[in-house]
């Protein structure tokens, strides 16, 4: 068969939907095109640890070509997709003229960070999404001590050493954690005239309790483990303006500071609201059970921007592993849909069933939270079993080592290696 007669499936997005997806499908004669606007996947569970000095940002990421590149039937395209059509099954990119045609599409774009109304607010409060979010996240945060440093008012310097984390799910927690430690730890002994124990980390979270989406024993656990470690947590508290330097809650309390980061609200990437398809509040797309597209078999969504309830009524969470079995059960789809003359029909398709693997938190040193069904871990037993985890899922050796090795010496050291400030320009002589 010529190469263009070959069946072409386009992969929108190289995320841990569209990774896997990539990964997974096998085919003898079937042409696969991933396209992302990225030329790297990006590990997101580790982004936390860039945007608070942790690690530096090659360490959570890997070239999306040499990922794929043992695998000549796939094509990488770096581009930035503009369009779906899913009426002349073709996409529309940034830099490329022509469409894109396919026999098949998997939609894998991820979501977007959410500001509840409240665009305006993004400029203030940055989200952490890409790379770029941490590194500029973290210049923030360690330029603000360096500012400190030479500010004689108190007051001043009491606000450029003030982080507010707005979101109490997994991320707000990992990073008001690794913040406090940042200061408590890392810092202690590096400034003169600040004393950066003195930095002021505020977590703010609308529930009655942290971790809200977790068995209620653990968020009780991280809130109080995040209060020993010095972190004002706020539950039952939400943000009502925002300026710069200034958060004000709806409990009527006003907090002076430099930083502030959203770890609030996740949306399905705006695309989603351009397809003629039904949408849920967030913009996720409402699929069918096979995660097919009504009305367009050929295409499938995956990921976090898909809405879909399981038999039991529960939501499939927006998690990694719930975007790495859809991609499974879409590859198997395809897979046997081009093995059987003329296709499957799409209503005898099985549905997708989510496998819950529970879910885990790291709040810092030696400390964690992590289920799996009714089995409850904190502490130094759930830190392990975090560390092991994501230790196992980053991708490439390289990076594996390199992360074991720059945990191990902060454990031991109590030092953090991503602490250069870059990007700063140079004043007049
Ligand atoms: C800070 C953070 C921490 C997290 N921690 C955890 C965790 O600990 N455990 C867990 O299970 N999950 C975690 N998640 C959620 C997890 O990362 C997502 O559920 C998962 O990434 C979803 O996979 P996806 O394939 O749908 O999207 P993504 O992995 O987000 O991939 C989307 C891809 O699409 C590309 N893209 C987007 N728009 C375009 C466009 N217009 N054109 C071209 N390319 C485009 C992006 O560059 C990206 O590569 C975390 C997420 C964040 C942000």
């Amino acid at each position: 068969m010529n190469t263009e007669q070959c069946p072409h499936i386009v992969v929108l997005g190289a995320g841990f939907g569209g990774l896997t997806f990539c990964q997974t499908f096998r085919h003898a004669e079937a042409r696969i095109t991933v396209i992302d606007r990225q030329n790297h996947h990006l590990f997101q569970p580790l982004l936390y640890q860039v945007a608070t000095a942790g690690l530096s940002a090659p360490e959570i990421a890997q070239p999306i070509r040499s990922i794929l590149s043992d695998q000549p039937n796939v094509r990488v395209l770096m581009d930035e997709v503009r369009e779906i059509r899913l009426g002349e099954r073709a996409v529309v990119l940034r830099d490329r003229p022509e469409p894109v045609g396919y026999d098949y599409l998997i939609i894998a774009l991820g979501g977007v960070t959410t500001y509840f109304g409240h665009p305006e607010w993004e400029a203030l409060a940055p989200g952490l999404k890409s790379l770029e979010d941490a590194v500029r996240i973290r210049r923030r945060v360690l330029l603000a001590f360096e500012r400190a440093e030479m500010e004689p008012d108190p007051a001043v310097q009491r606000r450029l050493m003030t982080i507010v984390v707005v979101g109490g799910g997994p991320t707000g927690v990992e990073l008001a954690g690794a913040f406090s430690e940042l200061s408590r730890n890392v810092l202690r002994t590096d400034f003169r005239r600040i004393d950066p124990t003195r930095a002021r980390v505020v977590l703010i979270e609308a529930s009655p309790v942290v971790l809200s989406n977790f068995p209620k024993d653990l968020g009780e656990n991280a809130t109080q483990t995040l209060r020993e470690m010095g972190v004002e947590v706020h539950t039952s508290a939400k943000v009502k303006a925002l300026s710069e330097g200034r958060v004000e809650l709806d409990t009527g309390e006003v907090i002076e500071a430099e930083t502030v980061l959203w770890a609030a609200g996740v949306g399905a990437n705006p695309l989603t609201r351009t397809l003629g398809v039904a949408v849920d509040r967030a913009g996720r797309i409402q699929a069918a059970p096979d995660c097919s597209l009504p009305g367009h078999p050929e295409a499938f969504a995956i990921g976090d921007l898909v809405s879909l309830v399981q038999e039991d009524g529960r939501p499939v969470p927006g998690v990694s592993p719930a975007a790495m079995q859809m991609a499974r059960h879409v590859a198997r789809l395809i897979e046997q849909d081009l093995a059987s003359p003329g296709g499957v029909p799409a209503a005898e398709r099985p549905p997708f069933r989510y496998w819950d693997k529970g879910s885990m938190a790291t709040i810092g040193r030696s400390a964690a939270v992590a289920y799996l069904r009714d089995f409850h871990l904190t502490g130094m037993t759930a830190w392990f079993a975090w560390l092991l985890v994501h230790l196992l899922f980053l991708i490439g050796f390289r990076n594996k080592l390199a992360v074991f090795l720059q945990w191990t010496y902060s454990y031991f050291t109590y030092k953090r290696g991503a602490r250069i400030i870059s990007g700063v320009r140079p004043g007049p002589p």
